[in-house]
């Protein structure tokens, strides 16, 4: 390593004959270090000083300890993962200073993903080169798209055709009070700019009505994900957004709230169970709740809302984690093949399973082009 760094985000605590790195009960390491000679290499292990100088700068304290002393702390250390990386990797970076200084903090929660220190950067880089639509800009949609703009993904598509009113003030906190009565669309679009002026925000002022709306505007826009944050019409919503994604072999995940709890399922084509399995599911297994389906898909409903900001912010960022897995590859997402759900009076974090069905026809489409999915998530495991 030329110029070793300790990542800045780790905690280091001499105590009593030890060092500790890292805070996190179970995961934190702690090593002998009875004459703090570890913590005093390590600490000056910031990216920007070369091994020789280290060892320059501890001489006075440690005037017994060689260079080569130096180099075999650092490279014990660096052999335990999560802890050390070389700072002459972000020169190697295609991301300009300007990202690498704004996205410093996500890429220092990706390392968390990255045991060698090697690949944060290209994480980073492949959740910015990302083309989301994300269908519905209520509750939930403000905070997916505040979450996807600090996370500087280039373009995002954002459709809905409702306009801000008072009542969705409460939640809906890509509006203010000026908005009112202004296009959804066209009010996130303002707000997103002057919050990262990086990410191109295409409003789509438009109500959907039926599965080629989707296709096309994934099509036109050549989009790598889509998030569904809507819930109108309710259900034909996910089935439209599920056929489109099936035909252009989009990944995509759905969203929602009921009372007390959200929930959301990740899809990936042809890998993981669609949302045209978990119907066939239902009716495969839950003949008493087909009717109730029916009835709704048939005839809708007309309820309020009832959710706060919190509760749309939970779900929301739930949604990018996910988000985050499958465009990364750091490892699979967590909400493929079962419906996620945590309730609120409870704290509780619980699925429903969703299996792969051979009835479903997702199971027997070709992939688009013969391609395979392994661009969608790599495993790193
Ligand atoms: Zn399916």
């Amino acid at each position: 390593m030329k110029y070793p760094l300790v990542r800045k985000h780790l905690i280091m605590v001499p105590f009593g004959q030890k060092l500790s790195i890292g805070t996190t009960p179970n995961t934190a390491i702690e090593i002998e270090d009875p004459d703090r000679l570890i913590y005093s290499v390590l600490s000056k292990c910031n990216g920007e000083t070369t091994v020789e100088e280290i060892h320059n700068n501890i001489i006075e304290d440690f005037p017994s300890i060689s260079i080569d002393d130096v180099k075999d702390i650092i490279k014990q250390v660096a052999d335990m993962p999560y802890i050390m990386e070389d700072a002459e990797l972000a020169n190697h970076s295609n991301l300009n200073e300007y990202y690498r200084e704004r996205h410093s903090r996500n890429i220092n929660f990706l390392s968390n993903f990255d045991p060698k220190g090697t690949q944060k950067y290209e994480y980073m880089e492949k959740i910015i080169n990302t083309t989301v639509i994300l269908i519905g800009l209520g509750g939930v949609g403000s905070s997916i798209l505040y979450n996807l703009a600090s996370l500087g993904v280039k373009k995002v598509i954002g459709i809905d055709y409702d306009t801000v009113d008072l009542s969705n003030l409460n939640r809906q906190i890509l509006y203010r009070e000026k908005h009112i009565g202004m296009n959804k669309t066209d009010a996130a679009s303002e707000t997103i700019r002057e919050f990262n002026s990086d990410v191109e925000f295409i409003p789509e002022y438009r109500k959907l009505s039926g599965y080629e709306d989707i296709l096309n505007i994934i099509k036109t826009h050549n989009a790598d994900f889509v998030i569904c944050a809507a819930d109108k019409p309710p259900l034909w919503i996910y089935r439209w957004t599920n056929q489109a994604c099936l035909e252009t072999n989009t990944p995509w995940i759905y969203g929602g709230n009921s009372e007390t709890t959200s929930y959301f399922q990740t899809i990936i084509p042809f890998e993981s169970a669609c949302y045209q399995c978990k119907e066939k599911y239902i009716y495969a297994n839950f003949p008493e709740a087909v009717e109730k389906y029916e009835s709704i898909l048939e005839g809708g409903y007309d309820a309020q809302n009832n959710c706060l900001t919190a509760s749309s912010n939970v779900l929301g960022s739930f949604v990018i984690f996910d988000f985050i897995r499958t465009r990364t590859g750091i490892e699979k997402p967590l909400s493929i093949n079962k419906l996620t759900y945590f309730d609120y009076k409870t704290y509780k974090i619980d699925s429903e399973s969703v299996p792969i069905m051979e009835t479903c026809s997702c199971h027997d489409m070709p992939l688009k082009g013969g391609e395979t999915n392994e661009n969608h998530y790599q495993s790193t495991k």
